[in-house]
């Protein structure tokens, strides 16, 4: 069954509330944007009510489904050649810049796209930033690059939300799909994060996902147990077998593609690649030869124009008349509403 997370959104929302990143002002914004998508008008609200940044698309981990052995991020464009996906960093003034842009209307900015946040050195810059200016944030991380050190950076930053993937509980079944990576670590890792959260009183939330295959649902207990004593969330998601364990593992059972369904990232939120090209959502980023609505330029582009400019509009335009099968990322492209894909 498809997780809506509404134990997480309501507790996401308590916190925002509580932090005050929450005003009527945005409230509106996403109504605005809710309303164009039900009415499919050209143009949406202001801004987005969702802002995602890849910061850098570099990776510690090396999930068999992510990239190959040597980091080469797979390319989801069945016509795109091995390498197409390009790698990079975001200027920190860059993303400082486009969170500036949206801050009064932007419900939160999503800090990773395809890459390991943690590896990003201002990751916490960005996290103040956004908290300076009553911006929500979040971050989804493999968690083995957390130290004493970084863990204190972000938590006084004012993260609100840290997703960590965990895909097995012993070191044998963990790297089956994770080919970097010591488990050991991450739980301790883990559990230095939890203490951290909850002697400073961060109330920050924090969510364990498991990504559960055959190979590793023998485990699920160990997690749910291990999150028990922590006080933290647990989530479990379906694992993709794609790009190694397809002899392994049964194919992911899919609902039949949302082709009548139009897709709601186009009316509520907005996608900025590590080079400033402004895309429509998160799946653009790991398809080769996207184009971008436009290419943020630090100092000149304004990012509410281009939500709401000839590009955008083309898009929704297209999406509302001939729908995602006009486009054939969109006519593969699973993901339903503005949630995480699973
Ligand atoms: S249908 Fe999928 S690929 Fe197309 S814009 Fe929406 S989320 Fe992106």
């Amino acid at each position: 069954m498809r997780n809506r997370y509404n134990y997480l959104k309501w507790n996401l929302l308590l916190r925002v509330l509580k932090q005050k990143k929450i005003t009527i002002k945005k409230v509106f914004n996403v109504f605005v944007c809710s309303l164009a998508y039900v009415l499919k008008s050209k143009k949406s609200a202001k801004s987005p009510f969702i802002l995602s940044l890849e910061l850098w698309n570099e990776c510690n981990a090396g999930c068999l489904f992510c990239r190959d052995a040597k980091g080469v991020i797979h390319d989801i464009n069945p016509e795109g050649s091995k390498g197409a996906i390009k790698k990079g960093k975001m200027p920190l003034e860059m993303a400082q810049e486009i969170i500036d842009q949206v801050k009064s209307r932007v419900l939160i900015a999503v800090l990773y796209t395809n890459g390991e946040p943690l590896l990003y050195k201002d990751l916490h810059k960005v996290i103040r930033f956004a908290t300076d200016r009553g911006v929500a944030t979040m971050i989804s991380t493999n968690g083995l690059k957390f130290t004493q050190e970084n863990i204190t950076q972000i938590l006084t930053a004012g993260i609100d939300f840290i997703k960590i993937q965990l895909g097995g509980f012993t070191q044998d079944v963990y790297s089956i799909q994770i080919r970097y990576g010591h488990v050991e670590k991450l739980k301790e890792n883990i559990r230095m994060l939890a203490r951290a959260n909850r002697k400073g009183k961060y109330n920050m939330l924090i969510l364990i996902d498991f990504i559960l295959y055959q190979y590793n649902k023998h485990q699920v207990d160990d997690v749910r147990k291990f999150c028990d004593d922590l006080g933290l969330m647990m989530n479990i998601r379906p694992g993709n077998p794609k790009c190694g364990l397809e002899d392994k593992e049964p194919p992911l059972s899919l609902e039949p593609l949302p082709l009548q369904i139009s897709c709601d990232w186009l009316w509520k939120g907005m996608q900025v690649n590590f080079n400033g090209d402004i895309l429509p959502c998160c799946e653009t980023v790991i398809w080769s030869g996207s184009k971008p609505y436009e290419i943020f330029e630090v100092g000149k582009t304004n990012v509410m124009d281009v939500w709401n400019g000839p590009n955008s509009i083309a898009m929704r335009k297209m999406m509302t008349t001939q729908g995602r099968a006009a486009h054939p990322m969109c006519a593969q492209c699973y993901r339903r509403g503005v949630e995480f894909k699973w």
